[in-house]
């Protein structure tokens, strides 16, 4: 017997729809380049953001059509967010981070045929337009500068549109939204989201254990928008009606205090990288910043340390530890206290809060070990693999081969864990030869097939190090030819034209030889474990 319920598409002009009907008044904020402050309300969102969805049709956009971005957190990123997705295009956030080569790569894979572009992310686009066939570029005049001649003006895009635009009819599992993820070997692969997947992530994670948002939340998302969905926080804040608020570029910690402090913010999300000078700063001048009481710190990307979310709970504030993936729009599981928390001792607690959290409902996952799967005993680890309805199946015409995906349908997150018998998962180690650097990807491997084409170097391997800062950096450990004398400085000069400049190693360790697994790999493990103790400047 089939259910009598109708068959209602999970789209996101239904999210869109539901804010501008119903929660008109509430604002958007967005901090400028210069600091000012620029505001409006939901209700001129919903209108401009239908007129880019119209004024994108009129430029030519068809369904399916990518549609570029490379902005800030800000107001127009917001209406990219709906507006593309609105109009049947395919949203695709560059990461401007990344070095020119990578973002040339990635913008001319996914097929970008218009890019919206702040103003002053213009020299970043002029370092790889020549490689990319943009159709059209449509400036967002953040700075207030003035538009190249090539290229035209966002807000005219607007003004020639209406916003008594009619959907196109849009399938649920058509492609939303886009974003490319680091390789360890090869090129960046990348994942088209679904607006099913958004809008099923969207709801999950506004749920109580989730991340709880409602419409009486003012929320900051520090996580860039060019990552991931910026954690699906910009569409829940759209969907519950919350207040939102985007720092721009402006993420220093001062900055970054200031604007929770101006616009009493109730949530905020980022890496540990962002939270640990504003910890350091409310410690420091606790009778200072006059915050929310309720704010709610989310911290992801990387793991939280627990000192970390003893000093915000010694601060009064709540920490949602959150872990996820490009892959999985992005949230997995969040790390609520379940009711067995409360018979626990402190010591457990804080230990409960730094693992990674438990899954999210409609998020499957397995514990896979060397002898298959794994039990939930919080001892035995094994690699963490997941299924479930906002999970990527495959990538977007990868040009190298993938081995993501287990025969049975298991998304391999190449994060070793274990889960304790109240599910709680905890990341122990990871089997992919990445460095998560301030909460970006540095390929160890790209780095050492470079290092390996300097004459003097006979082998060498990136590892990641612990670091305050930026929780990992690379260290390069090498071996040099016989005789060869190399120092610390110029292997960097040798990498300086070949990567970003966050990409170079902070040290250079000479060693005699690399330790190797008995088929011949690099045993990086063993690396890892020598320096772990390695500090760098
Ligand atoms: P990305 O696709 O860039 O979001 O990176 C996803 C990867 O970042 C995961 O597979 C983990 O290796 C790491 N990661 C994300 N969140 C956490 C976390 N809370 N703790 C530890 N590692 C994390």
């Amino acid at each position: 017997m089939r259910g009598t319920i109708m068959n209602y598409p999970l789209t996101l002009p239904t999210i869109l729809e539901h804010a501008g009907r119903l929660h008109g008044a509430q604002e958007i904020v967005s901090r400028m380049p210069d600091k000012s402050v620029h505001r409006y309300r939901f209700s001129e969102f919903y209108n401009r953001t239908k007129k880019l969805a119209d004024g994108l049709i009129k430029a030519g956009l068809k369904s399916g059509d990518r549609v570029g971005t490379l902005c800030w957190n800000h107001y127009a990123h917001l209406e990219a967010y709906f507006g593309v997705p609105c109009s049947g295009g395919v949203l695709h956030t560059l990461n401007l981070r990344l070095h020119a080569d990578e973002l040339a790569y990635i913008a001319k894979h996914a097929g970008d045929r218009f890019l919206i572009v702040d103003d002053d992310l213009l020299p970043i686009l002029e370092g790889f337009r020549d490689k990319v066939d943009f159709e059209r570029i449509f400036v967002v005049r953040y700075n207030g500068d003035p538009v190249p001649a090539d290229m035209e003006d966002y807000e005219d895009l607007l003004d020639g549109a209406t916003s008594e635009f009619t959907y196109p009819e849009i399938d649920e599992f058509d492609a939303c939204g886009m974003c490319y993820t680091s390789g360890t070997t090869g090129k960046p692969k990348g994942v088209a989201y679904s607006h099913r997947g958004v809008v099923l992530h969207t709801l999950a994670v506004s749920a109580p254990d989730a991340f709880g948002l409602s419409m009486r939340d003012c929320i900051l998302p520090i996580v860039p928008m060019f990552h991931a969905n910026a954690w699906g926080m910009p569409t829940t804040a759209v969907m519950a009606g919350a207040k939102t608020v985007f720092a721009g570029p402006h993420t220093d910690h001062e900055s970054v205090l200031e604007l929770l402090e101006s616009e009493q913010v109730s949530m905020t999300s980022g890496v540990p990288t962002v939270w640990l000078p504003v910890v350091d700063a409310m410690k420091r001048e606790a009778d200072r910043w006059n915050l929310n009481p309720a704010l709610k710190f989310v911290i992801g990307g990387s793991a939280a340390p627990e000192a970390m979310i003893r000093d915000f709970d010694t601060l009064g504030h709540q920490v949602i530890h959150a872990w996820g993936m490009t892959e999985m729009t992005p949230v997995g599981t969040t790390g609520i206290p379940k009711p067995s928390f409360d018979s626990m001792s402190r010591t457990e607690q804080f230990a409960t809060l730094a693992k990674q959290g438990i899954p999210l409902p409609f998020v499957d996952i397995r514990v896979v070990g060397d002898d298959g799967p794994a039990p939930w005993d919080g001892e035995t680890m094994g690699e963490l693999q997941v299924k479930g309805p906002w999970i990527a199946d495959s990538y977007y015409e990868p040009d190298d081969p993938i081995f993501s995906w287990t025969d049975d349908g298991w998304f391999r997150t190449g994060d070793v864990v274990t889960v304790d018998p109240e599910g709680y998962v905890k990341i122990t180690d990871r089997t992919k030869d990445l460095i998560k650097s301030g909460g970006e990807w540095i390929s160890s491997v790209d780095v050492e097939n470079a290092l390996m084409g300097h004459p003097d170097i006979k082998e060498a391997a990136v590892i990641a190090m612990p670091h305050e800062r930026w929780v990992e950096r690379p260290l390069a450990c090498i071996v040099l030819k016989e005789g060869a004398v190399l120092s610390v400085e110029s292997v960097r000069e040798f990498l300086a034209d070949k990567f970003a400049k966050w990409w170079l190693p902070d040290a250079v360790e000479f060693i005699e030889e690399i330790p190797r697994t008995s088929t011949g790999k690099f045993q990086k493990m063993a690396l890892r474990e020598r320096f772990k103790d390695y500090a760098s400047e």
